[in-house]
C-alpha cells in the first residue's frame, strides 16, 4: 500500500470507529460469557453457541446466529456487540508474511505479523500500546506507554487475521497455529487482559491452540511472573539479552529491579508448576553488534545457563530509524551459535521474515509512528486534533 492512500484509509478508520457502551463479547472468556448470559435469565450453554459463532465462524451480526431464538437476537443486538479492532492497513510480504497496523480505540496503532512456515503459521501479537520499560534497542519502548490493550483487542488481533484470509472461511485448515505475545507491549504489565485473551486462544470453542503453541514473552516483570502459573499454563519466554547484571543494568532497565538470578528463578517456578515436567523455557537474546555479541559474552551466557532447563533463541538486531545500534555480521551470528551450541544448548536464530513489508520484531511499530505523525501534521493542518489529543 501506497503511504498516503494507506493513511487516508487509516484516517477514516480511526475517524469512523465507534465508541458505544454495549458490551464487546469478542474479549469475554467462557466463563464471563457463561455469567453475561445467566445475569440476562438465558441458560449457560448460550455462552458455548455465540464463542462458536464469533470465533469458530467469524461471525458478528447476532441475526445471523440462527440457533438463538429471535427474541435473544433481538436483546443481544440491543446490549451487546462483536467488535474486532479495524484494521488501519495491511501488508503482504513476498515471503508469504503478512502484517496489519491495527487502529485501537483512541487513535492508536498497533501490530500484529502472521509468518508462515512449511505447515505452520505463527501469529505475534500486541499486548500494550507502546511500552513503559525503554529497553535501549525496542522501538516500542522508545515510543513509551500510551495504555493496555483490551482483552477484545488482543485477541481481536486473533479474529482478525483469521477473518483476514478466505482459506479459514472454506475449511482448509488452520490460519494461526501458533501465537506469541511479541508484539508491541509488555504482556505481564497487561496481566488481566492478557491472561483473558490467552484462556480463549487455547480454549476449543474458541481458537483451540495447544497451550505449548501460545507463548508469552516477557522481559522480567517478577512480580507477576510469580503468580502467573495460577492463571495460565503457556510457553514462557524470557528476554535476557546479555550474560550479566552490568550489561543487562544498560540495556533491560528493569534488571535494575529485578536482576537477572531473581528472573531466572521465577521463570523455573513457573516451569515447576506445570505437570508437563519435559517444558523449558525459551530464552531470547537480541544480538547487538559490539554490545553483547561477542565470543567472551556467549561463554558466560553458556555459564549463566548451564544446567538451567531452556532452549535459546538468538535474534540478531532489527534495525530502525536512529536505534543507535547496529546489527551483527553473519559471522559473529555464527560465532555466538556455535559457542552455545558447543557448550550443549539446543538454539535457534530467528530468521528475519517479511523484510521488504518490515514486518520483524520493533521495525512496524517505528514506520507506523513516522506515519502517524506526519498524519497528526496534517490533521493539525486541518484543525482536527483527534489523534494529537487521544495520545
Ligand atoms: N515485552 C516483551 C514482548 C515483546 S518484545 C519482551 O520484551 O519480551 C519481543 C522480543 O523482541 C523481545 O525479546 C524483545 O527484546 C525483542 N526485540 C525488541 N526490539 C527488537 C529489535 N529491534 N530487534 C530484535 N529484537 C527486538
Ligand atoms: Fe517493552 Fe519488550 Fe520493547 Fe522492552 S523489548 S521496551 S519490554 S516491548
Amino acid at each position: 500500500m501506497a503511504g498516503s492512500d494507506a493513511m487516508t484509509a487509516a484516517d477514516q478508520l480511526i475517524a469512523t470507529s465507534p465508541v458505544t457502551d454495549r458490551v464487546n463479547l469478542l474479549g469475554l472468556t467462557r466463563q464471563q460469557l457463561e455469567t453475561f448470559f445467566t445475569d440476562l435469565g438465558e441458560k449457560r450453554f448460550r455462552a458455548q453457541q455465540v464463542m462458536k459463532w464469533i470465533h469458530h465462524r467469524g461471525v458478528r451480526d447476532f441475526e445471523e446466529m440462527t440457533d438463538l431464538s429471535q427474541s435473544l437476537r433481538t436483546r443481544l443486538g440491543e446490549i451487546a456487540e462483536i467488535t474486532p479492532p479495524a484494521i488501519a492497513e495491511q501488508h503482504d510480504s513476498q515471503d508469504g508474511t503478512r502484517k496489519w497496523a491495527i487502529a485501537v480505540e483512541g487513535g492508536s496503532l498497533v501490530e500484529a505479523v502472521l509468518i508462515p512456515e512449511g505447515d505452520r503459521a505463527t501469529l505475534c501479537v500486541s499486548s500494550q500500546v507502546g511500552c513503559s520499560l525503554d529497553c535501549t534497542f525496542c522501538s516500542t519502548g522508545k515510543q513509551g506507554f500510551q495504555r493496555d490493550l483490551t482483552a477484545a483487542e488482543i485477541i481481536g488481533q486473533v479474529w482478525l487475521a483469521i477473518n483476514s484470509y478466505d482459506a479459514w472461511q472454506s475449511g482448509k485448515g488452520r490460519v494461526v497455529t501458533n501465537v506469541v505475545m511479541m508484539g508491541m507491549g509488555e504482556p505481564l504489565l497487561n496481566f488481566d487482559n492478557v491472561v483473558s485473551a490467552m484462556s480463549l486462544m487455547c480454549d476449543d470453542l474458541a481458537y483451540g491452540l495447544s497451550k505449548r503453541k501460545v507463548t508469552l514473552s516477557t522481559s522480567g516483570v517478577v512480580p507477576n511472573l510469580d503468580r502467573l502459573a495460577e492463571w495460565a499454563d503457556v510457553s514462557l519466554a524470557v528476554s535476557l539479552h546479555a550474560p550479566n547484571d552490568a550489561l543487562r543494568d544498560q540495556i533491560v532497565p528493569i534488571n535494575r529491579k529485578y536482576p537477572i538470578a531473581r528472573l531466572l528463578a521465577s521463570a523455573k517456578a513457573y516451569l515447576d508448576a506445570q505437570p508437563d515436567k519435559k517444558r523449558v523455557v525459551t530464552i531470547e537474546y537480541t544480538l547487538l553488534a559490539g554490545v553483547n555479541d561477542s565470543v567472551e559474552q556467549a561463554k558466560e551466557l553458556a555459564a549463566l545457563l548451564k544446567d538451567y532447563p531452556c532452549k535459546i533463541n538468538l535474534i540478531p538486531f532489527n534495525d530502525f530509524p536512529n536505534s543507535g545500534y547496529e546489527r551483527p555480521s553473519g559471522n559473529a551470528v555464527s560465532r555466538f551459535w556455535q559457542v552455545l551450541t558447543d557448550a550443549g544448548f539446543v538454539v535457534t536464530v530467528r530468521t528475519t521474515r517479511g523484510d521488504d513489508i518490515d514486518a520483524a520484531c520493533g521495525q512496524l511499530v517505528g514506520e507506523v509512528v513516522d506515519r502517524t505523525r506526519r498524519a497528526e501534521r496534517h490533521r493539525a493542518g486541518r484543525g482536527d486534533h483527534s489523534l494529537l489529543e487521544s495520545g
